[in-house]
């Protein structure tokens, strides 16, 4: 097909309109009509499927061999396939931001995972489907998708309900299969087109632990596991579409938001690097009636592309698949940046320009691949290159790749972080001469190296290596805060504070994060004021989190009405209802309401169906049991909580106590050594001997005094 007569930008957008939007609705659009479907061909569905991680290169459809994917093979052979297709962010939101607007991530401000909000009110796929008469819907896998980051209002219905309380953000996930499922339900409830559809899934992503039968399969490259889970859990929507009749009509997207590290320039996960493994993703588009399925285009090609592609819009940097899938060669180089490194690690931050054939990396030591000859960006052929670098060069310095201040702190939250006196500069917005992340590497390893040693239990050991890695990078923010969570586990609560407020000063995007960290810290350590007075600056950020630890401050303060009114905010969420109810019958507890807590409790235990029991539920059925003077119940209650909470030192302490108190020395002193076990540090034995004193039991008290 030629088509010489436009002038190219136009030809973008009509051929993207001509293939993407009913004939009809064009026409009636223009005549200020209702759209009207009238072509089997137009008008059906539009579904971006983003299998978050996924390395262009460990597809089959890519030429990988280590994996078996049937389903994404099958969409491959229906679609165009982008054989150098980049992402501008090897990071998850920004890329996707990227992918929905069109935009560079200057251009629409969320530089990282952490610390950027989307603003809603920028035009993106969903907004201009939605303004053009399209039901949107998505489902993502990951907590870092998740709604309040901006995404969420600019779809009619945007599906993040999945448990986003516990561990790191990366780890807060839902299963590939329980997403694709919300998203059959969604699909299938709208039955008719036009809708467009977003599907988020994170399997590939760390941790690696495929569920059966990938986990065997592929034992020896679980990575690969998580590709085929991912594949398998793809296969029934693929499934519904046909069934209903849909697949046929509908324009599919598949991609990956960035690629994997697995060590070949030295990174194991993403985000620092800017190489081919960290921003060569997937990227097939399916048109309806296969329309020029088979195609493989080698021309390079950015996620913003999808944007231009399904908006029919290419007033930004990005061009039309389609007219790149006929044959057109637009003059640009794919641009990628990362400022991870900067905001995270206090190292440089990094930018890329990549094409069919060359890959230059932007850094203290600028870096050129020719990755026709050398994919696997082995040699460095800058010196031999000069001409080409110097194009280059120029050509980058026409991005923008200013870091402006994060968005997700607000002027309400700075002032807080103020107030508490942090704040004094913010040396990563504006530190120079950073060192160059590829001669720094080996500390990223051994920092990830102490995560591994830390949710193994052993702390001491994750200070010794973080001390080592803070020794030569002490601007690694990211160290600090996991020696803030070290110190927290090895029970060295200030010096835990300490940690996490060098996170403060040196990373303000991350200040929500290690507040509330600090802000648990200060509850343990009975800092009620300071507690609260932190948890607020995460108040924006981390809700949930946020009133559940405000309202056990003011618990043990006894200011019940706060207490209430905390708890009331916890009913909303689906993922910390049970931790609201539990503290509303700490509460009747508290008001000597013991058959109304009791009921309470016992519905949080029925509602539980199997599942663990969430924190604090046993402790606070042993301290109603006390109170009430039940104490064999107490007894059995504080155990069950410090068997399934070894963490939870009050459980302890009030086991403890009452067995000193009715007379079992041993078991009193037995209970402390457990819990002094479960808990090291100096702070497990001052409150050991400090709950004795309360007694007066002084007598017992002496042997638990921290030496
Ligand atoms: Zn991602």
């Amino acid at each position: 097909v030629t088509v010489d007569v436009l002038p190219m930008r136009r030809i973008h957008a009509t051929l993207a309109l001509a293939v993407f939007l009913p004939a009809a609705f064009l026409l009636a659009s223009c005549r200020g009509e209702a759209p009207a479907r009238t072509s089997s061909r137009s008008g059906g569905p539009v579904i971006i499927i983003s299998i978050d991680t996924l390395r262009a290169d460990r597809l089959p459809a890519y030429g990988a061999t280590g994996v078996e994917t049937p389903v994404f093979d099958a969409l491959a052979a229906d679609s165009i396939v982008f054989e150098n297709a980049y992402a501008h962010v090897p990071l998850t939101l920004p890329s996707h931001v990227s992918m929905l607007t069109g935009k560079l991530p200057a251009e629409h401000g969320v530089r990282n995972n952490l610390g950027y909000k989307f603003d809603p009110g920028i035009p993106s796929i969903p907004s201009i489907l939605k303004a053009r008469g399209y039901a949107t819907g998505a489902a993502v896998s990951s907590y870092v998708l998740r709604g309040a980051v901006g995404l969420g209002p600019v779809f009619d219905r945007y599906d993040d309900e999945f448990d986003q309380k516990d561990g790191s953000i990366g780890e807060i996930q839902r299963p590939g299969p329980e997403t694709v499922a919300r998203a059959i339900e969604w699909i299938t409830a709208r039955g008719e087109p036009p809708f467009f559809y977003f599907l988020h899934l994170f399997e590939p992503h760390t941790p690696y632990t495929p569920p059966e039968p990938f986990r065997t399969k592929y034992e020896a490259s679980p990575y690969d596991g998580e590709i085929a889970a991912a594949d398998a859990a793809i296969g029934p929507l693929i499934e519904t579409l046909k069934s209903s009749g849909l697949y046929d009509r509908s324009t599919i997207v598949f991609m990956s938001d960035h690629g994997e590290g697995l060590g070949d320039h030295g990174e194991l996960e993403h985000g620092i690097f800017l190489y081919r493994e960290s921003i060569h993703v997937p990227l097939f588009l399916k048109l309806p009636d296969n329309e020029l399925a088979g195609t493989r285009v080698r021309t390079a090609v950015g996620l913003v592309d999808v944007f231009a592609t399904l908006a029919g819009d290419d007033a930004g940097p990005g061009v039309s698949l389609v007219s790149v899938a006929r044959g057109e060669r637009p003059d640009r180089r794919i641009f990628a940046e990362t400022m991870y490194p900067r905001i995270h690690l206090g190292w440089s931050d990094l930018a890329a320009l990549a094409d069919d054939t060359w890959h230059y990396i932007e850094a203290p030591t600028p870096e050129l691949y020719d990755v026709a000859k050398d994919p696997a960006q082995k040699s460095n052929v800058i010196a031999e290159n000069r001409r080409v670098y110097s194009a280059l060069r120029k050509e980058m310095a026409s991005f923008d790749r200013t870091l402006a201040a994060p968005k997700a702190i607000s002027d309400e939250e700075a002032a807080k972080l103020t107030a508490l006196g942090y704040l004094g500069g913010t040396p990563i917005m504006h530190g120079e001469s950073l060192p160059d992340p590829k001669d720094r590497i080996g500390d990223m390893n051994a920092f990830l190296e102490a995560g591994t040693r830390l949710q193994l239990g052993r702390p001491g050991e994750a200070i010794d290596l973080l001390a080592n890695v803070l020794d030569r990078n002490p601007t690694f923010a990211d160290a600090w805060t996991v020696m803030g969570k070290a110190y927290q586990e090895a029970g060295e609560l200030e010096k835990a504070l300490e940690a996490y407020t060098q996170t403060i000063e040196l990373a303000p995007m991350l200040a929500p994060g290690a507040a509330l960290s600090m802000s648990e810290v200060y509850l343990k350590l009975g800092r009620f004021d300071e507690c609260i007075e932190h948890a607020e600056i995460a108040r924006e950020i981390h809700p949930g989190a946020v009133a559940l630890v405000v309202a056990r401050a003011n618990l043990a303060r006894g200011s019940l009405a706060e207490v209430e009114r905390e708890a009331a905010s916890l009913q909303t969420d689906p993922a910390r209802r049970a931790d609201g109810q539990i503290i509303i019958a700490q509460v009747r507890t508290a008001q000597k309401r013991y058959d109304d807590a009791l009921a309470i409790l016992n519905a949080v235990a029925a509602g539980l169906e199997g599942r663990k029991p969430p924190a604090n539920l046993w402790f606070a059925r042993g301290d109603l049991m006390a109170r009430a003077g039940n104490m064999p119940e107490a007894i059995t209650a504080f155990g069950e909580e410090t068997r399934l909470y070894p963490g939870n030192r009050e459980a302890w302490v009030r086991l403890a106590v009452i067995h000193a108190l009715s007379g079992s020395e041993a078991a009193a002193n037995e209970t402390f050594e457990k819990m002094v076990k479960a808990n090291p540090g100096r702070s497990s034995y001052a409150l050991a001997a400090g709950a004795l004193r309360q007694i007066g039991r002084a007598d017992l008290a002496a042997r638990w005094d921290p030496r």
